[in-house]
């Protein structure tokens, strides 16, 4: 055997890392870098933190976006950072495929002991492919192929879980989806007269939707449970985004006495913000019909489900979720935050409303009234773009003042924040300061729309 040259994972981040842009742009989806430098959002980040990433610089960004909320607990969680170590020096037998993963067991124990009357779960690799699980599952058990689920959903982009997306965007041109049907969110009656059909497997909901940051309304999860039940359907709860503390509960669907899915999706968070993890929880009579002789062993499975880091992260997470008041935190904070928020709306006529629960929370912007120049204005970004003005706040909490931030899907006026669980009064208070001074400036003129086209114009000078 010739010598080689050692590999070197630290000298490959210094010495490549300036071209991360450019081969991604060359070799990954090129849309990506090229949506980044046209609003300026190309930061080299060179460590993570906490709350916080840091940049070439030393600059800090407030990260009240997580990872689209995978970092429930912070970046570099030592808990878990630990755990991580820990089982890679352990060297175990992982992934023989003819063994039961020693660690898969007490994650799954540890998962289901916040929803008792759930007793099996199925592991794999993201939040789609829980939901896949989830649909799948559900069809089988139930013999029906319709799923019913939401405008404005998000599931996933897989070809089932994209079947069940709110989004008409998402699916063209991507041929024949599965059978699903969207309801108007929230509607009861919708739901009814779709049941009354008889081909329908299970209903899928996100607790609180990701885009836009709805909060499904009182008891319609009750309501929705009942009716399912009574035409022998499932309730599938999305938990991927919302779920694991997020909204104050261990589950958001736990707002309500009572509610009780078949089955359950989670993910994100649940890798500790290091390895990619999903999870289906369901009910035995379903796993049992699914798994029901020795020859569908493998009916549905996942080469990676239950790997070992995977399950070690997953049980570090917990862990800290449930020792560190994580799930109290994100209550008692999101309420705080969502308060201070909230006293701005007759402060600010662009700004219409603060929905959300916990650390999800959605700022949603809208027409002026009273100013003119601002009705003008306002009338002229939205026959650019639906959602620009929101995308004008994002830019300029960024640029202005180091925040991290999306604009909660495609054409729409609304703000997410679903920021680490671990945030606290300093956080809290850093966006506030910020979001006042650009909503003053909002209100004063044609600053922020001025500022973002200067970054584009920026960009396209760069690009030429
Ligand atoms: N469900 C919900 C509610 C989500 O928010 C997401 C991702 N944003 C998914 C499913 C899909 O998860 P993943 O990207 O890990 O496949």
């Amino acid at each position: 055997m010739g010598t080689s040259e050692p590999f070197r994972l630290a000298d490959l981040v210094s010495t490549r890392g300036d071209e991360r842009y450019e081969l991604h742009r060359r070799h990954l989806n090129p849309q990506l870098p090229r949506m980044l430098h046209a609003i300026g959002f190309d930061k080299t980040y060179v460590r993570g933190e906490g709350t916080y990433l840091y940049d070439e610089q030393g600059r800090d960004y407030l990260d009240m976006l997580a990872g689209f909320g995978v970092f429930a607990l912070g970046r570099h969680h030592p808990v878990v950072r630990q755990a991580l170590h820990d089982v890679l020096d352990a060297g175990l037998a992982d992934l023989t495929q003819f063994d039961a993963p020693v660690l898969a067991g007490p994650l799954a124990e540890a998962l289901l002991s916040h929803v008792p009357h759930l007793d099996r779960v199925y592991f794999s690799n993201s939040g789609t492919e829980a939901v896949e699980a989830c649909l799948k599952f559900a069809r089988y058990y139930t013999g029906r192929k319709r799923i019913l689920y939401f405008g404005g959903a998000f599931h996933g982009l897989t070809a089932g879980s994209l079947s069940v997306n709110g989004g008409k965007d998402f699916r063209k041109g991507f041929g024949t989806m599965l059978p699903g049907t969207a309801l108007p969110w929230g509607d009861l009656d919708a739901l009814e007269r779709e049941l009354a059909h008889g081909d329908v497997a299970g209903l899928l909901i996100e607790p609180v939707q990701g885009k836009g940051v709805q909060v499904v309304p009182p008891v319609f999860l009750l309501e929705a449970q009942r009716l399912l039940r009574s035409y022998r359907a499932l309730l599938i709860a999305d938990e991927v985004q919302c779920g694991l503390g997020r909204t104050g509960e261990f589950f958001a669907f736990q707002r309500d006495e009572g509610v009780e899915p078949d089955l359950v999706a989670v993910a994100k968070a649940l890798s500790g913000g290091y390895v990619p993890v999903g999870a289906t929880l369901g009910r035995d009579e379903i796993f049992g019909k699914v798994y029901s002789s020795m020859d569908r062993v493998l009916v549905h499975d996942s080469t990676f489900g239950s790997n070992a880091q995977a399950m070690a992260a997953g049980l570090a997470t917990l862990h800290v979720l449930e020792h560190e008041d994580v799930v109290e935190n994100a209550r008692v904070v999101g309420a705080e935050l969502q308060r201070r928020l909230t006293e701005l709306v007759p402060r600010y006529e662009l700004l219409h409303e603060v929905r959300g629960r916990g650390l999800m929370i959605g700022i949603e912007f809208g027409p002026p009234v009273s100013s003119l120049k601002l009705r003008a204005h306002w009338r002229a970004l939205q026959l650019a773009r639906k959602g620009l003005f929101a995308q004008t706040v994002v830019h300029a909490l960024f640029h202005r003042h180091g925040i991290l931030t999306q604009v909660s899907g495609d054409h729409i006026e609304v703000i997410k924040l679903i920021p680490p669980l671990i945030i606290g009064e300093a956080e809290i208070d850093r966006f506030m300061t910020a979001f006042i001074e650009v909503m003053d400036d909002a209100h004063a003129g044609l600053a922020l729309t001025r500022d973002f086209a200067v970054t584009l114009a920026g960009s396209r000078r760069r690009s030429e």
